[in-house]
This record gives C-alpha cells, sequence and structure tokens, in this order.
C-alpha cells in the first residue's frame, strides 16, 4: 500500500477523478487529512462510506507511530518519539509558545529528515551514531501532521491559535540537504494552500552546509528561511565541529548562503552553538562579525545541549552574552536561542539515543494517542 501522504494535492484530485467521484469531495479529503484531528480514513465523517473503504483499502494513513511522549515547560513542550514501519525511531518536537512577541502565540514542530546524520558533528547526538538511512517524503510529512493532530486533540491553545501549528524548523535529527528530494517536497507540501498551507516565512531549513543543494532550495523552495550552523568562523576550527567543512569550506558556504538571499530576498540565519573554551573566545567574536558583516545575515548563538559522555560543555550566560555584544559591535544583528526544551533533552537525537540504549520506556502507540 501507499502511504496517503506521498501523494500531492494535485495527485489526490486525480485519485478523486478516477474514482468517479466530484471534485469537492477531493478538498474535503485534503481538509481532514493536513487540517483536522481525525486519524484514520473512516473518521473522515462527511465523505461517503464507500471513498473512505476504498481509501483505507489503498493507501495507508500514516507511516508512523508515536512510541513515547516527554512533556517539559510545564507542558508547553513535547517531544514525541516515533517508530517507523521498519522499526526505527525519529523525534520531533512541539513547541508552544502562549505569548510569542507582543501576543501573537505561536507553535513551532521541530522536524528530521533522516536516522541518524552523516555529518557526525561531535557535539551533537545524532551525528555520534552516524547516518541509518534517509526518511521518504511520506515519513517527513507525517511525522508533522501527527503531532499536528494530537495538537488539535489536545485543542492546544483556543484562539487565536486554535491548536493549530503554526511554524515548522527543520531542526531535528538529520541533514535536510542531504536528503534534499523529501526535504524539497515536503517543504512543497507543508506550504501548499491545499495542504498544510503554512506561510513560506513559518518554515525554515538549517543546514550544515551542503552547498550545490543551498542553490537547488533557492531555486525551488519558495523562499523558505534557510538557517546555515556555522558554529565557528575559520575553516580549521569548523573542520573539527562541522566536518562537512573538509568538503565545503566557510568562504564556500557563505558564498552559497549569500546566493540565497539574493535569489529570494531573505536574511539567512547563522546558528551557532557556544561551546566552552571551543569557540567561545572574543577572537573568535570579531571574526564572525567580520565575516558577516555587509551581508543579509543575523547570528543565533545556541547554550550548547549537553550530551552524556562526550567532551564539551556550554559556555556560561556571561560568556554568550559577551560574545554576542562582540558580534553586535561589527555590525551584525545577533541574539540568542530560548533553551526551551532542554529538560527533555531536546537537542537533536537525544531522546532517540536513551531509547535505543533502553533508558527511555516505549509505550504501546494506542496509550500514546489516548495521551494517557
Ligand atoms: N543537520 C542540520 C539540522 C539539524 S541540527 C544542521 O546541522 O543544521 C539543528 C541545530 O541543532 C544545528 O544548528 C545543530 O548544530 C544544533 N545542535 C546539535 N546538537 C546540539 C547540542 N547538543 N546542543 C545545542 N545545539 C545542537
Ligand atoms: Fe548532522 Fe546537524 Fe547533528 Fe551535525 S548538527 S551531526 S549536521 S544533525
Amino acid at each position: 500500500m501507499r502511504p496517503f501522504s506521498s501523494l500531492t494535492p494535485a495527485e489526490v484530485r486525480a485519485w478523486v477523478a478516477d474514482a468517479g467521484q466530484p471534485a469537492y469531495r477531493a478538498e474535503q479529503l485534503l481538509r481532514w487529512f493536513y487540517r483536522s484531528p481525525a486519524g484514520s480514513f473512516e473518521a473522515m465523517a462527511t465523505l461517503p462510506a464507500g471513498l473512505r473503504e476504498r481509501l483505507a483499502a489503498e493507501f495507508t494513513f500514516s507511516t508512523l507511530a508515536p512510541v513515547h511522549v516527554s512533556r517539559a515547560d510545564d507542558g508547553e513542550t513535547l517531544k514525541y518519539l516515533f517508530r517507523l514501519a521498519d522499526g526505527e525511531l525519529l523525534e520531533s518536537v512541539c513547541m508552544h509558545y502562549p505569548h510569542h512577541a507582543a501576543s501573537s502565540e505561536r507553535t513551532t514542530v521541530c522536524l528530521s529528515t533522516q536516522v541518524g546524520c552523516a555529518v557526525r558533528c561531535p557535539f551533537c547526538a545524532t551525528g555520534l551514531g552516524g547516518l541509518k538511512r534517509n526518511m521518504e517524503t511520506a515519513e517527513v510529512v507525517d511525522q508533522v501532521l501527527e503531532v499536528c493532530r494530537a495538537e488539535l486533540r489536545r485543542g492546544r491553545g483556543a484562539p487565536p491559535g486554535g491548536g493549530r501549528v503554526s511554524h515548522l524548523v527543520y531542526m531535528g535529527m538529520g541533514e535536510p540537504l542531504h536528503n534534499d528530494g523529501a526535504t524539497l517536497a515536503s517543504v512543497l507540501r507543508f506550504t501548499d494552500p491545499a495542504a498544510l498551507g503554512l506561510g513560506v516565512r513559518r518554515v525554515t531549513v538549517s543546514t550544515s552546509g551542503v552547498v550545490p543543494a543551498i542553490g537547488a532550495l533557492a531555486r525551488e523552495g519558495g523562499g523558505v528561511n534557510l538557517a546555515v550552523s556555522l558554529h565557528a568562523p575559520v575553516d580549521g576550527l569548523r573542520d573539527q565541529l562541522v566536518p562537512l567543512n573538509r568538503r565545503w569550506p566557510v568562504a564556500e558556504v557563505v558564498e552559497a548562503a549569500d546566493g540565497y538571499s539574493r535569489v529570494t530576498g531573505r536574511r539567512v540565519s547563522y546558528e551557532y552553538v557556544m561551546l566552552r573554551g571551543v569557540n567561545d573566545g572574543d577572537a573568535l567574536a570579531d571574526d564572525l562579525g567580520r565575516l558577516l558583516r555587509r551581508r543579509l545575515a543575523h547570528v543565533n548563538l545556541i547554550p550548547y545541549n549537553p550530551i552524556p559522555g562526550d567532551p564539551y560543555q556550554s559556555s556560561s550566560k556571561s560568556r554568550i552574552d559577551a560574545f554576542r555584544k562582540r558580534v553586535e559591535a561589527a555590525g551584525v544583528a545577533c541574539t540568542v536561542r530560548d533553551t526551551r526544551g532542554r529538560r527533555i533533552d531536546a537537542a537533536c537525537g537525544q531522546l532517540r539515543a536513551e531509547a535505543l540504549a533502553g533508558t527511555v520506556a516505549l509505550i504501546p502507540d494506542a496509550a500514546v494517542r489516548s495521551g494517557a
């Protein structure tokens, strides 16, 4: 059986026409699938029973099942562990911000594109285990839909959010641009008005610097936000922290990001994880400022989220603040990311690593769905 989410809205319309149904049934079906809490074709109450049966006979409703949910931040952060059909595990995090900037609330899902990651950044839980496999487009889409449905069922954020997921960030497990086909297809689905319908400004793809794929995303991605994981402004150090730098060094990555800005008109965000005594010194802040000034760029400093067994520590709050001020003094906008989800191990890949090590109990799908 094919996953239903492997179909684009145009393919859904063609399938419905083939099934001898009027065109409005396709729009109903798409609304049920992408924008309702329904957890099966059977539950799509306004569709004729015969059509629901045909759908169930031909398509898998979801390619993954939740096996664990952790809560933190007074229930405002939920971390989902999903099991894929072949038994692999993946993570997605949902962060609810009730009073984000001047009262507009937002709900952000952090999603995965690969099981594991081949880049192997030494401070990242996902990278430590290497790459298991790419996720299919349907799996990338389904993880977000599972979280969206759970949010709608929880009825979170009544008005104005209405329990709807408002933002997506490709910052979970994996390097999105090493799986660029599924990344691009899922971006188009999430931003398609007939599917999830999020504005492109609400979607952010984060990359460790796969230069050729940045160009393709610029041309075909509709102008989503791009985040580049820089972590060091000079090659020697970046070779260590982001091993992909040996293939595409700092200058090429920044040039590709400039190209992204030129094509899309969008400001690029540079991610910089703050590792004590490694990349947080004044001289590097000055290098970073020199590298990015006069570019359409913004720096986001990320406090390091410690991984059991790795050698790094987070920079102190005062060091992070001093670093931020130096970068700003060079004329580059610089902010510090909040540490949402730290208590439930929200850095990518950590929950999966614990599940694989047997230190997290997995609960049956049905118990998770009923909120047990
Ligand atoms: N592979 C992509 C996207 C997933 S990682 C990338 O690297 O950009 C998303 C972000 O989380 C990256 O900026 C990454 O460097 C950061 N990250 C990874 N491990 C972390 C940790 N232990 N603490 C803080 N940030 C981390
Ligand atoms: Fe891969 Fe990103 Fe983790 Fe580096 S930080 S290992 S690129 S997921």
